[in-house]
Formats: structure tokens, C-alpha cells, sequence
């Protein structure tokens, strides 16, 4: 007899029994039930995407057609840090599926006080780039921030804008401008619609909020050295536009309308993974968009891609090449060269120096880095 699928039974039991309702929430599944039937679901999304991607080049390929392969390493300049996935916001192309719920993806004191000692132990490390989630919310953010500005290091906030009106932020603002943070911002378009069906309803209206705020405070504005910058991403699956075009006409509009000023905008590919490719999956564009990113790899971004100078360290201390190779979790292709098989972490390490000159991990959503002009911005955006 063929197995009933939970509607059916409840259908079932309903009819034989009408002074018994049986309801979805009486009848709820073991959570080991959910949990395979989610992993079956994520290796049949999985395996469609590989078949996608049957008939076209690897990245491997195209690299050694230029000549590029493998892939190394400069001397690492910026150490970017994904302080956990706490998130005031859930947009839908969210990378590294950061929420409200994820509590626990936060990175402990431990954790902050390492990655201030390396920072320390790498001099060529310039930069602390720190990402989220949305970073602020985690509890060592500040803590990161006086350390490494204390060392004389440019300090870099992913800010998704909305956190700096959440309950408890009341002084991020002030705190930001006070230790010359560079601020990198996303916002997908300057119009309101666009940012709110990607974002979540009523986006647009607190980030430009937030951005009067920082401007008030002296963020982007002419002569000050308060660095604001925007970020752009495609609100559909399509390559974006002429970066120096778009900042003219971001420039133009948010001025006109809100009187908002900024320094650059950036203009970055949305990263076939996670929630993005969720989105592809679902709505039946995976394919095409692969074919999309694999015609148009030029191989002159490949000189200033982020993995040849940026380390990623994720919340809970593992190297990756790249924030989005952290998402997928594949290793530092430096981890072998080290003597290490598996996975290296802030606690295998003394200092990042040894980075130079090692081999960096690829696998085919480096097409999202590499084709038409490129992606401007280093990485995860918040
Ligand atoms: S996805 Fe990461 S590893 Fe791949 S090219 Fe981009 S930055 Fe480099
Ligand atoms: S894209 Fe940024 S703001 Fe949006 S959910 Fe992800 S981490 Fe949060």
C-alpha cells in the first residue's frame, strides 16, 4: 500500500472521524523527520545545480585557458572578520543567511582578544574589516574597534544602516565617527520599492534615516575624513551596471530628494550561494544565471579579486580564502601548506605572514567574482 503523505492523513483521519479534528499543529513531524527531509531536499537542489553547470567551463578551466592558474596569494593587507550572523534584517540576498534568530553564531571574547593579537603579530595587515550579520550587535564590536585603531589600523564596518536605530544603538553613530570607522553600506538601489522588496518593508525609509544621521555627524560629506561608502547589488539575477554611471546617478537622487551625500558607491555581483541561490533555484533562473557569469569572466579582475590579499575569519575562528568561501565552508587553500589536512583556525596560528605566496581555494562561484567588471567591494556586504 502505498505511504500516506502527512496532508492525506490528516485529510484521512478528519473524514473517519468528524467529531475528532485532527490539525497540521497536532500532527507535527519529529524534528529528525524535518531535518532529513531538509537535507534530501538540499542534495536534490544540489545535485540540479551541478547538472546546471554540466556543459559549462570550470573556473579551473578558464583560469588555466589565461594562464592565471593556480591562484596565489600577495602579501595579506586586510584581515576580514565575521563577528557572527545576528542580523536586524533578513534581505533575500543574503549570502551568509544572517537573521534575527542566529544568537548563538556570535564570536566569543576569546575570540576577539586573538584576533587582536594577530592583528598585532601581522603588520602587513592594514586593515580590520569587520562583518556580520550586523556586526554592531555583537557584544566584542567595540572592543575590536579601539584595539585595532589603538594599533594605528584602518578599521572598516559592514553597516546595513537599519541597526543604528535598534534599541541599544543609540550611540553606535557617535561611537563610529569618534574612532574614524570607515563606514561600506549596502543599498540596492535609490528607490524605495527596490530596496524594500529586497531588504523587507520599510528599509528604505530608516537607512536614508541613518544615513542623515552619519552625515550629520560629518560621514561623507565634503572636506571631512568620515569615509561613507554605498553599496550596490542587482535587485534581479543580471550583472550590474557601469559603477562610475551609477554613483552619478545615486549621487544625483539622494541628494536631489533627501540631501543625503556619500564618497564611492561600489557595484558588486550577487554570489550564486545560500539565500541567493535559493532564490535562483526557486524561481528556476540557476542556470541561466551561471551561463551569465561564466560568458562574461574577464580575467583582468582576477589581479584585484579579495582572496589574494584578505584573509576571512568566520565567528567561530576558522581561515577561509574569502567570505563566501567561509559560507560554503571550504578551506584555506593555504591549510595544507601549513601541514595541516583539515581546517585551520585563529588558535593554529601566530600571525597571518605566511599567507604570501600560498595557493587560494576556487570552486565555481568564483564566477561571481570575475566576470564583466568585476565586483568592486571586498566581499560581504551587510
Ligand atoms: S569567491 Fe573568493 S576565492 Fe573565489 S575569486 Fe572570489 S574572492 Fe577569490
Ligand atoms: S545582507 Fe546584510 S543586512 Fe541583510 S540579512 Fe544579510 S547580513 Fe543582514
Amino acid at each position: 500500500m502505498r505511504a500516506l503523505k502527512v496532508p492525506n492523513r490528516i485529510h484521512a483521519l478528519n473524514t473517519l472521524s468528524p467529531k475528532v479534528t485532527v490539525s497540521r499543529r497536532n500532527f507535527a513531524e519529529h524534528p529528525s523527520v524535518t531535518a532529513k527531509r531538509e537535507l534530501r531536499k538540499k542534495t536534490e537542489r544540489q545535485q540540479f545545480m551541478d547538472e546546471s553547470c554540466k556543459g559549462l567551463p570550470t573556473f579551473i578551466d578558464k583560469l588555466s585557458e589565461h594562464k592565471l592558474w593556480p591562484l596565489k596569494r600577495s602579501s595579506p593587507t586586510t584581515l576580514q572578520l565575521n563577528v557572527g550572523l545576528l542580523c536586524n534584517l533578513t534581505c533575500h540576498h543574503c549570502h551568509v543567511e544572517a537573521g534575527p534568530t542566529k544568537k548563538k553564531e556570535n564570536m566569543a571574547k576569546e575570540g576577539a582578544e586573538r584576533i587582536t593579537l594577530l592583528l598585532k603579530n601581522t603588520p602587513s595587515m592594514q586593515t580590520l574589516d569587520i562583518t556580520g550579520g550586523a556586526p554592531e550587535l555583537n557584544p566584542h564590536f567595540k572592543y575590536l574597534v579601539k584595539e585595532a585603531r589603538t594599533m594605528g589600523r584602518q578599521v572598516m564596518d559592514r553597516c546595513n544602516l537599519t541597526v543604528l536605530l535598534e534599541p541599544g544603538m543609540e550611540d553606535m553613530a557617535d561611537f563610529l565617527a569618534e574612532n574614524q570607522v570607515q563606514i561600506v553600506a549596502s543599498l540596492p538601489c535609490y528607490k524605495p520599492d527596490n530596496v524594500d522588496k529586497q531588504r523587507g518593508k520599510g528599509v528604505f525609509d530608516k537607512s536614508m534615516e541613518a544615513l542623515k544621521k552619519l552625515n550629520q555627524l560629518g560621514y561623507g560629506t565634503e572636506g571631512s575624513k568620515l569615509e561613507l561608502h554605498l553599496v550596490y547589488n542587482p535587485v534581479g539575477p543580471h550583472l550590474p551596471p557601469s559603477q562610475k554611471k551609477l554613483e552619478a546617478q545615486y549621487k544625483e537622487e539622494l541628494d536631489k530628494y533627501l540631501g543625503i551625500k556619500f564618497n564611492k558607491l561600489f557595484t558588486i555581483t550577487n554570489m550564486p550561494i545560500k539565500r541567493y541561490a535559493d532564490f535562483l533555484f526557486n524561481s528556476g533562473e540557476y542556470a541561466k544565471y551561471m551561463s551569465l557569469l561564466v560568458n562574461h569572466f574577464n580575467p583582468s579582475t582576477l589581479n584585484d579579486v579579495m582572496c589574494k590579499y584578505l584573509v576571512s575569519v568566520s565567528w567561530d575562528g576558522k581561515l577561509y580564502d574569502c567570505d563566501f568561501n567561509q559560507m560554503l565552508d571550504i578551506n584555506l587553500g593555504a591549510a595544507k601548506s601549513h601541514g595541516k589536512e583539515g581546517q585551520l583556525s585563529i588558535w593554529d596560528v601566530d600571525s597571518f605572514t605566511f599567507l604570501e605566496g600560498t595557493g587560494i581555494a576556487t570552486a565555481r562561484h568564483c564566477f561571481g567574482c570575475t566576470a564583466g567588471a568585476g565586483s568592486s567591494c571586498t566581499g560581504a556586504i551587510s
